[in-house]
């Protein structure tokens, strides 16, 4: 919380303005429901944090020991809470919400407070939660392991002659097995909807000669896994077997771009420049990574322009991939953490492309 402070204070904003969600959390320990009853964490630059909540959660907030480290102001159905909210944030001009709060409650806040400019949290603090400490870095290291261990289990059944939603559905019970409490998404792509990054899946029965992308994730104890590896049903031909080899130098490149001080966009910059060379560069259609931690998408983000210094202890996605549409799909994805000389990677499952009946 005093982190948070300072560095509000750093960027010039009079106060957070967090609402249920991972910063809340992260700040306090208390996991409130997003509701449109409001509940708003105030942490001020400078002088003491507050806590707004509904009245009947207020055992709630006080459960999770928020009394500890700000003051709760509850109030009653029939009641302004953004009048409330206004009285504890006080007189100032510039604020940070996160972009994930209800509209409704910004513009209850816009109302209250009609000289106040909001800006997005994360864009205004990035760091917020971008660098993870030692806890934190064990309990992704946990999801990756129960992510690895998954993906081991399904590679022992047979994926031809199954739909993707058979194969989906083992995949996320094999997570849940392994210690995943939630299961966010499940992707299996296969043939030419591996060609499409946001396919999820569906009824299409697979086969010998299909490539099939999987991209799987969730959260364990609270902190995500997101892990995506290529199969092959039978032998999927050279071609695919040649971009899964492209797809997987484009992404050591990285990994081996990645250090304290680079620039995210350089990480970037070092798998596409490879994907560029063997020719691929129009089918590599997006990012390469976006950090993780308590959210599956968060700063630091990989992307060209991003220029902010990676920093040890961050923790991100690192996945090229190339997309032919109509025909097959590649994306290789681990997640790593920044060490003070380079970075490792918390998956150990291996890269390659494996066959599978
Ligand atoms: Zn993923
Ligand atoms: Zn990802």
């Amino acid at each position: 919380m005093q982190q948070a402070a300072a560095l509000a204070a750093e960027h010039e904003l009079d106060a957070l303005l967090l609402m249920p969600g991972a910063d809340l959390l992260r700040l306090t320990g208390y996991d409130a429901m997003p509701l449109e009853r409001l509940t708003l964490l105030v942490v001020p630059a400078s002088g003491s944090p507050s806590l707004v909540v509904p009245g009947f959660e207020r055992p709630l907030a006080e459960e999770a020991g928020v009394g500890a480290l700000a003051e709760i102001e509850s109030w009653n159905d029939g009641e302004d809470p953004y009048a409330l909210a206004a009285r504890m944030i006080g007189p100032g001009r510039r604020f940070a919400i996160a972009s994930q709060a209800w509209a409704s409650h910004l513009l209850g806040l816009q109302r209250a407070l009609p000289d106040a400019g909001f800006v997005p949290t994360e864009e205004a603090l990035p760091l917020l939660r971008a660098v993870k400490d030692a806890a934190e870095l064990d309990l992704l290291q946990a999801a990756a392991r129960s992510a690895d261990a998954a993906y081991g289990e399904l590679l022992r059944r047979p994926f031809g002659g199954r739909t993707e939603d058979e194969v989906a559905a083992d995949l996320d019970a094999a997570l849940r097995r392994n210690g995943h409490q939630s299961v966010d998404f499940v992707t299996v792509g296969s043939g030419a909807n591996g060609a499409s990054p946001h396919h999820a899946h569906g009824p299409r029965s697979m086969s010998a000669g299909d490539a099939v992308v999987l991209d799987f994730g969730g959260l364990v104890h609270g902190y995500a896994s997101d892990t995506t590896r290529v199969v092959s049903i039978g032998d999927a031909g050279a071609e695919v077997a040649e971009v899964h080899e492209i797809v997987c130098r484009a992404q050591q490149a990285a990994f081996e771009a990645v250090r304290p001080g680079v620039p995210c966009q350089e990480v970037d910059r070092a798998a596409r420049r490879v994907i560029a060379d063997a020719g691929y560069g129009a089918n590599f259609t997006h990012r390469t990574g976006h950090g993780v931690g308590m959210t599956i998408h968060e700063p630091p983000y990989i992307v060209e322009g991003e220029q902010m210094p990676l920093a040890e202890g961050m923790c991100f996605s690192v996945e090229p991939g190339i997309y032919l549409a109509g025909r097959f799909g590649v994306r290789i994805e681990d997640l790593v953490v920044v060490t003070p000389q380079g970075c490792r990677r918390l998956q150990c499952a291996p890269r390659d492309l494996a066959v599978v009946s």
